[in-house]
């Protein structure tokens, strides 16, 4: 049983937005973890209202640019011995590849299965991102993956 609160080695997963953890929780394949981890929902927080913690007691890599995708304010730290060891803050990456799918129904993507869902950052301050083939517009920071 996970002791929330005391992770020897490992990461916790802070300031996710309300009601995205589950979704990351996904992301990240935490339900078919074989080590401890604690999604905790709904957790009071002066600059949010209410936020989603993750906490994982093992270090496990993640891609941090996809997960930035999906949410730039989440920090993550790294626990070691008990004491935090490094804070990582997450922003926007450039561009993403495979993480969300092209919504026109016309874009090459759609019908050829070999082509990557690639989308690249064109507006950081609205979280914009375009299709590289078809320049359909996707929000980000949205929680959405695939
Ligand atoms: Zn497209």
């Amino acid at each position: 049983m996970l002791n929330v609160d005391t992770i020897k080695n490992g990461l916790v997963i802070d300031h996710i937005r309300s009601g995205c953890g589950i979704k990351i929780f996904n992301y990240l394949g935490l339900d078919k973890a074989d080590y401890c981890v604690a999604l905790i929902m709904n957790v009071p927080s002066k600059t949010m209202g209410k936020k989603d913690i993750i906490k994982i007691d093992n270090i496990i890599n993640i891609d941090y640019s996809v997960l930035g995708f999906i949410d730039p304010n989440i920090t993550v730290n790294v626990i070691m011995d008990e004491h935090i060891a490094k804070k990582i803050t997450l922003s926007l990456p450039d561009r993403v590849e495979n993480v969300i799918k092209c919504r026109n129904p016309r874009c090459i993507t759609t019908t050829e299965h070999y082509v990557p869902h690639s989308f690249k950052l064109v507006n950081r301050k609205k979280a914009e991102y375009a299709c590289e083939y078809c320049d359909e517009l996707y929000r980000a920071g949205v929680g959405d993956v695939f």
